[in-house]
């Protein structure tokens, strides 16, 4: 049996990737602080004895007996909203904690999957995306923390495969959506679902004239399941190229939640990216991967998801969990 460690394993994309590798018959060893994570996510696979659960913080070193075949280091904030109340984490997780990954890789001679982002490619001057673009990133603007944790931690996983010959793989994850999303994780679409739950407008930052490209979390996990298995070391963009406004997505919601309430204006946080679609032109070659859920599709699940949850979720503060200040 394969045995494969994955860090933030009972986030949002981490939880959904337990499930496929439990489903093709891997041991899986998940492991979460739980500062954004949500033991909720897991808790059906806890009985199961291929499945573990390790509370642990992965920018503390991380020790895991017996053999590993595979590392998938996905723990980190993610949302907007999560990296600027805990920009410190946020950093120490995409450097002291990817560190701990390649290590821990090397003694036990897995490979390594790690989970970076089309942030990398900051407010983008190319459009779409594709690998090659270098990216329009600002440092010390106030996505700085994650957009920079992420561009070192492919430098230090390149840095690995190069120097150490370590197998490693590099996921350009695009905006995903799907169940599991926290409601109050602040990004566009659970604020818009969580506001027509709510009887409330519907918050645009901006114009809403910007773009976004929603890929659902199901075709995500097809593309880093492949990812993983190829040979291919250098990132790889995985997302949706289905690219549309916020203001038409904010139609799309309030279509979908038959919500009487209006749209209203708030000021567009700084360097949010103008624009942001996926070339996907290598998943399809090197993977034979494309996206298959429609967004119609895509969005009734996850606002079915949405509902079934309890009432008081939809009421709790955008950024709620305890968390320690190491
Ligand atoms: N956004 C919005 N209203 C909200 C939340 C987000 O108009 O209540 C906008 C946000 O300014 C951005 C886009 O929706 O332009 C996507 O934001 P999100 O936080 O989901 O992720 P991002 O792609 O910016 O990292």
């Amino acid at each position: 049996m394969k045995r494969i460690l994955i860090t933030g394993g009972a986030g949002f994309l981490g939880s959904h990737l337990c499930d496929r590798f439990i489903k093709e018959g891997y041991h899986v060893i998940a492991m979460d602080n739980l500062i954004t994570g949500d033991i909720r996510n897991i808790e059906h696979l806890l009985p199961l004895s291929n499945f573990e659960f390790h509370h642990h913080d992965v920018s503390q070193f991380i020790h895991i007996p017996g053999e590993l075949d595979y590392i998938l280091h996905f723990a980190s904030p993610a949302s907007p909203i999560d990296y600027l109340k805990i920009p410190i984490q946020t950093l120490k997780v995409g450097s002291l904690g990817i560190h701990n990954c390649l290590g821990l890789a090397r003694v036990k001679n897995a490979r390594v999957l790690i989970a970076s982002t089309s942030e990398v490619y900051g407010d983008p001057t190319v459009h779409p995306q594709p690998e090659e673009y270098w990216g329009n990133v600002n440092p010390v603007g106030p996505r700085g923390v994650y957009d920079e944790a992420k561009r070192f931690q492919e430098a230090i996983t390149m840095a690995y495969h190069t120097y150490h010959g370590l197998e490693t793989r590099i996921v350009r994850i695009f905006n995903t959506y799907g169940p599991r999303m926290r409601l109050n994780d602040g990004r566009v679409l659970p604020a818009f679902i969580g506001q027509a739950l709510r009887g409330e407008d519907l918050t645009i930052f901006g114009d809403g004239s910007q773009t976004r490209s929603f890929c659902y979390v199901d075709d995500l996990i097809e593309g880093i399941y492949r990812l993983l298995l190829s040979d291919y070391a250098y990132p790889v963009n995985i997302g949706n190229p289905g690219e549309i406004t916020i203001k038409e997505f904010a139609e799309e919601i309030i279509k979908l939640t038959g919500t009487d309430q209006k749209v209203v204006y708030k000021p567009l946080p700084k360097d949010d990216p103008k624009q942001r679609q996926p070339n996907i032109s290598k998943a399809k070659v090197l993977l034979d991967w494309e996206p298959r859920v429609s967004r119609a599709e895509g969005l009734r699940i996850t606002y079915e998801y949405f509902k079934s949850l309890p009432e008081e979720e939809l009421y709790k503060a955008a950024y709620h969990r305890e968390f320690s200040a190491s």
